[in-house]
């Protein structure tokens, strides 16, 4: 088997570069996420992370390169049909703060025309352990910040996806809560089977939720493994410093 169209392997770039005038945000980016499995992508401000997740979902398209969902080459695929097969949350959780918590959560029903939208909000509320009758009717303004980010890993949730997409997820929260939702991730990952993209800047966070860990440094995949192929054989100085600046043993 070549991988090139593996429907096994959930999401698959195949050398994609974008530039924005002279910024490379991506440079010849090749990963692989098999279906089930989570990759945490790591990597300073500016390394391309963000760049990378939406190029998946089409918020982005490359310049070079090619993009496969389930083996099909998402440059074909409707970025409708493809967002409902694949949940996303945005850097800042992307609530619209005008709507309520259960309009928020039927957004993406609502934009593929499913029927029970209701239903399926409350369900993925439920899910991330909001009740609906408390908190459906709720302004994002009037959440917690932990509580808002639940919303918006439920919004993901709602269409029932197989991959979501996760852009910093836990970024901006304080340590009892981001341990809170990561349990809560675990959780739903394992009841839900879920192929997950992470975009996280913190190496114990990747070393916690990711299967593997894919570094990435200005624009390129410096190295992806398990953070024990990284400890044991860092590809790069650069990844040999931040395991060693994080001090993580694993
Ligand atoms: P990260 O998520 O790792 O912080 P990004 O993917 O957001 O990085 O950005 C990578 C690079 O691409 C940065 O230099 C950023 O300024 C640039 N960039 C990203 N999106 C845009 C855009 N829409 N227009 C211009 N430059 C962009
Ligand atoms: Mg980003």
């Amino acid at each position: 088997m070549t991988g090139q169209r593996d429907p096994s392997v959930a999401l698959q770039a195949q050398g994609v570069s974008k530039h924005y005038g002279p910024v490379a945000a991506l440079d010849d980016v090749s990963l692989e996420v098999a279906q089930g499995e989570c990759v945490a992508l790591i990597g300073e401000s500016g390394s391309g992370k963000t760049t990378l997740l939406r190029c998946f979902n089409r918020l982005t398209d490359p310049d070079a390169g090619r993009v496969l969902v389930n083996g099909e080459n998402a440059a074909s695929l409707d970025p409708i049909a493809l967002r409902r097969r694949m949940g996303y949350v945005p850097q800042d959780g992307g609530l619209l703060p005008h709507w309520r918590v259960r309009r928020n959560v039927t957004l993406v029903p609502w934009l593929c025309h499913l029927t029970g939208q209701e239903g399926l909000a409350d369900r993925a509320l439920r899910l991330v352990g909001m009740e609906p009758a408390v908190f459906g009717g709720r302004w994002p303004g009037e959440l917690s910040g932990g509580q808002r980010q639940r919303v918006a890993v439920a919004r993901a949730l709602a269409a029932g996806p197989q991959v979501i997409l996760l852009d910093e997820p836990f970024g901006a929260l304080d340590a009892i809560t981001r341990a809170d939702l990561q349990a809560t991730f675990q959780q739903l990952r394992a009841e839900l089977e879920l192929t997950v993209l992470l975009v996280t800047h913190d190496l114990h966070e990747a070393v916690l939720l990711g299967d593997r860990i894919g570094v990435m440094r200005e624009g390129r995949l410096e190295q992806i493994g398990t953070a024990s192929e990284l400890d044991a054989a860092p590809a790069t100085g650069y990844v040999r410093e931040l395991l060693q600046r994080a001090k993580v043993r694993v």
